[in-house]
């Protein structure tokens, strides 16, 4: 296994002649260090076109199915676990392993027992997709139970419960912690993992800074976008990085904010994951499901059929059960705005910020019972510009760089900028 890790690389993003000097000394590291997995294309594929990005990833391609005929036998085995609404993958290639996402803090348990039942003892490589608790929560389970040598994480931070515990275990067990940049390549036994996106992180949507991935083997390949939607998508698309894949795990939970039509156009999968809950509104939407049937692609969904795994031989594609053919989707009323996700996550955060007060010995009500009063005291995050009541978990854990205490009424905090923390909503 190769882990990613690539230091400064800020110089990829310029070009010319400068480029082509330094992508040859990155060259010679590469071949020195068998750690280095970054190839520092990112840059160069990004000024490809299409045609040349394609032309090159079928040439790759042709050397991979030429390698899966001869004695070298590839296999890749993905696992995609039946977490409810979320999403939770397990990558399994010769006996390595690597996690995709860990589903949300319901499926947790259940996440660590289906690893152990699979023989996992440690992961080369988990991958955060972004920090939504229905991919992070479980995550943490998976820390706590196995071995993990690196985590990719995105770089980007936010003030949720869920993240702070997340980065409070990272801290702990000292795992080494990798920002991919797209272009980064990794591998595991024979499947390899590249990185595609997310191309910048000043989105206006969280789900926009989702890490994602190919995952090759052979010539079989699976494209990972996490909850990306259209503006991720497109942006993917602007890299001009080959972005066929057999299999496509349809971004968001089946969202109608992503699988776009242009984004499936250049995908063009055969078959398309779902991995979503039975009872969350809106996922999956009626307009993706369409475009999927429309495309006669095989549906595969948690939902319906619970836990899916697809296996490769780097040419074949089997998977444990026949696609579903119902082409169900959920009632629409909260999907436009992907509000149906959102506020299970909220509901969620709400809920974990009850507990967290409740174990404190310090009902949430008391905290809300203050906030009638006009002026409170409440702690802010300079960095983040978002204020919280003293007892917030989130605001426990701001670092002290970034704290500032402030005795005053919300209005004026709010009109300097500031943000109301979503988990103790001052
Ligand atoms: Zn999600
Ligand atoms: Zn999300």
């Amino acid at each position: 296994m190769s882990s990613v890790n690539h230091g400064e690389k800020k110089w990829r993003r310029k070009s010319g002649s400068f480029l082509v000097l330094l992508l040859c000394m990155l060259l010679c590291l590469c071949m020195a260090s068998p750690v280095c997995a970054s190839e520092g294309k990112a840059a160069a594929e990004a000024e490809e076109t299409d045609e040349n990005a394609d032309a090159k990833e079928e040439l790759l391609e042709e050397k991979d199915k030429a390698k899966a005929d001869g004695d070298e036998a590839v296999s890749l085995n993905v696992h995609f676990l039946d977490v409810g609404q979320g999403l939770a993958v397990l990558l399994e290639s010769d006996g390595n392993y690597v996690m995709y996402d860990g589903g949300g803090r319901d499926s947790s348990d259940m996440v660590v027992s289906y690893l152990k039942d699979q023989g996992v003892r440690q992961l080369d490589c988990v991958i955060a997709s972004h920090y939504d608790e229905d991919h992070l929560a479980g995550l943490i389970g998976v820390m706590e139970a196995f071995e993990v040598k690196q985590i990719l994480t995105p770089d980007y931070e936010t003030d949720t419960a869920i993240y702070e515990a997340f980065r409070t275990h990272l801290a702990d067990r000292k795992i080494e912690e990798v920002h991919p940049e797209a272009g980064d390549r990794l591998s595991f036994g024979s499947a390899k993992i590249k990185i595609l996106g997310p191309v910048r992180y000043d989105h206006s949507a969280e789900n926009d800074n989702s890490i994602c991935a190919m995952v090759t083997c052979g010539a079989v390949k699976f494209l990972f976008s996490g909850d990306a939607e259209k503006e991720g998508e497109d942006e993917l698309i602007k890299t001009g990085s080959y972005l066929r894949a057999d299999v496509l795990v349809a971004g968001h939970h089946g969202s109608a904010n992503s699988t776009t039509a242009v984004f499936l156009n250049k995908v063009r999968p055969s078959c398309v994951v779902y991995s979503c809950a039975k009872d969350v509104d809106g996922l999956p939407s009626k307009e993706v499901t369409e475009r999927l049937k429309a495309m006669q692609v095989e549906m595969y969904r948690t939902d319906e059929q619970g836990t899916v795994v697809a296996s490769t031989d780097g040419e074949s594609l089997k998977w444990s059960t026949t696609p579903s053919d119902t082409w169900a989707y959920k009632d629409a009323a909260a999907a436009e705005t992907g509000a149906a996700e959102t506020a299970a996550e909220e509901t969620a955060a709400t809920e974990a910020a009850a507990e967290t007060a409740a174990e404190a010995g310090d009902a949430a009500g008391v905290t809300r019972g203050a906030a009638e009063e006009n002026v409170h005291t409440y702690i802010l995050n300079t960095h983040t510009k978002k204020f919280h009541y003293e007892n917030c978990s989130g605001a426990a854990k701001i670092a002290d760089k970034n704290r500032a205490e402030r005795t005053d009424t919300r209005e004026n905090i709010m009109a300097d900028g500031y943000k109301p923390c979503k988990i103790c909503n001052p």
